[in-house]
């Protein structure tokens, strides 16, 4: 279930100007707050703002993703160099170097 952002237009209650809430697809959107009745609008859900996320993009971000590509095998699409591209379930040493990925 997608979470939408909605803001009130005036004032904003004791959930804040800003709250989320969970909604279903296709259930209408809010035009009051459910906790204080005053109109707010829905914020443009980030998620179908963007563009899909590349692969590369993911990398340059520092997420690990991995595709199943057979039982127990996954093919790391964000390999860094020096890592596996192929990780086998029970072989440690193929598992993308999720301490080179968090840093700060
Ligand atoms: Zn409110």
């Amino acid at each position: 279930m997608p979470v939408y952002e909605y803001e009130h237009i005036g004032e904003g209650c004791a959930r804040g100007k800003r709250f989320e809430i969970y909604q279903g697809i296709d259930e209408p959107r809010l035009e009051k707050c459910p906790f204080c009745g005053e109109p707010v609008e829905r914020l443009i859900p980030r998620v179908y703002v963007n563009t899909p996320i590349t692969d590369s993009e993911l990398k340059s971000m520092g997420f690990a993703k991995l595709v199943r590509r057979d039982e127990g095998v996954y093919e790391n699409v964000t390999a860094l160099d020096g890592e596996s591209k192929v990780m086998e379930a029970g072989k440690p040493e193929t598992m993308p170097d999720l301490k080179r990925r968090i840093r700060d």
